[in-house]
């Protein structure tokens, strides 16, 4: 089972780039960043206090989430557009430290990578918590300006705020106890600041070809 872990901050190309690398790899794609955003949104929708640690769990638990490439719902509620809304965005790194919920959506990492024979799945703890033995574990990384270009391209903004809106989620991801995002030693460490995705994803392809026939265990 071929299993390909993305970490790395926001901005720093992993959903491009996993995607792009599993069509190349014949596998599928998991953005583990949408399940947290998903129950945050649910848990907002439903007015729930995000510090109420059990009943937000219990949404990661209990919920009905259907994810696709391009789409994600929870409890049969369409959530592909407001989970990337500023209200989760500022709201999901906090759910993020929710031990109970993290739980759960590992959990369900792992059972969906068992159902689909392995896949590229990008996040924070993918290489270090959730597959520690993955085939392939990718930390993805840019300069902060380049990541916060990359946002205001995608969603508009002004890049200043952007940027610091970025630097607040990165330090909250860093830090927290449970599971903080961190590049583990055995990680391929990319700067994608001035490359051109195609040339990360060809580079990555052959890592994971080399690595999954047997040649060479160093990146
Ligand atoms: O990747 P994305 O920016 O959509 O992730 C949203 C948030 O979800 C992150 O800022 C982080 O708080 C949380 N997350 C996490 N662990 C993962 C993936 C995402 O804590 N594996």
């Amino acid at each position: 089972m071929i299993i390909v872990a993305i970490d790395g901050p926001a901005g720093a190309g992993k959903s491009t780039i996993a995607k792009a690398l599993a069509g190349k790899l014949n596998l599928r794609y998991l953005d583990t960043g949408a399940m947290y955003r998903a129950v945050t949104f649910a848990a907002l929708t439903r007015k729930i206090d995000l510090r109420d640690e059990p009943r937000v769990a219990d949404i990661a638990k209990n919920s009905v989430m259907l994810i696709e490439d391009n789409a994600i719902s929870i409890d049969g509620v369409d959530a592909t557009v407001a989970i990337r809304g500023p209200e989760v965005t500022r709201s999901v790194s906090l759910v993020a430290t929710n031990s109970l919920v993290r739980t759960e959506l590992r959990n369900r990492q792992r059972l969906w990578a068992s159902e689909h024979d392995g896949g590229v799945v990008e996040g924070r703890d993918i290489g270090s918590v959730v597959f520690p033995d993955a085939t392939l574990k990718v930390y993805l990384t840019a300069s902060p300006i380049v990541r916060a270009q990359r946002r205001v391209a995608q969603s508009g903004g002004d890049v200043n705020q952007i940027a610091a809106e970025i630097a607040e989620r990165d330090q909250r991801d860093s830090s927290r106890s449970d599971s903080p995002l961190t590049k583990t030693d055995d990680s391929v460490t990319i700067d994608t600041s001035n490359r051109p995705i195609d040339d990360v994803v060809m580079q990555l392809q052959h890592l994971v070809e080399k690595k999954s026939s047997g040649k060479g265990t160093q990146a």
